[in-house]
């Protein structure tokens, strides 16, 4: 905290004008923005991919196994969160799962009658 305002100051007073007009003039290049809007439109892409490829992920609750073991004896119950699956919807094919829908709706609506 103390460090970071003393840094702060610190460059404010050796670049002489406003440090965060400098910073934004130098990120929002035109180039710039178009580069990383890129690499986060392929991050994306790449993770819808691999949540159409491997939907599901770890329960976070019961960390996979889907059950709780009983402190006494062999009595176990099942995790509530997953239903004793252990297994989880990644949140990525929620979405996936929500375009296909909106998407299905509008096939329906407008080219499905008078195909079918
Ligand atoms: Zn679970």
């Amino acid at each position: 905290m103390l460090s970071r305002a003393a840094t702060a100051t610190l460059t404010a007073a050796t670049h002489g004008s406003d440090p965060a007009a400098t910073l934004t003039a130098t990120i929002h290049t035109a180039g710039q923005v178009a580069t990383v809007l890129l690499i986060v439109i392929i991050a994306v892409a790449f993770y819808l991919f691999t949540c159409l490829v491997w939907p599901f992920g770890k329960c976070r609750r019961c960390k996979g196994v889907g059950k709780f073991k009983s402190p006494f004896g062999r009595a176990y119950r099942h995790c509530g969160k997953c239903d004793g699956s252990g297994l989880r919807v990644r949140v990525g094919r929620h979405v996936i799962n929500h375009m296909r829908a909106v998407r299905g709706a509008g096939e329906n609506s407008t080219t499905g009658r008078g195909k079918r």
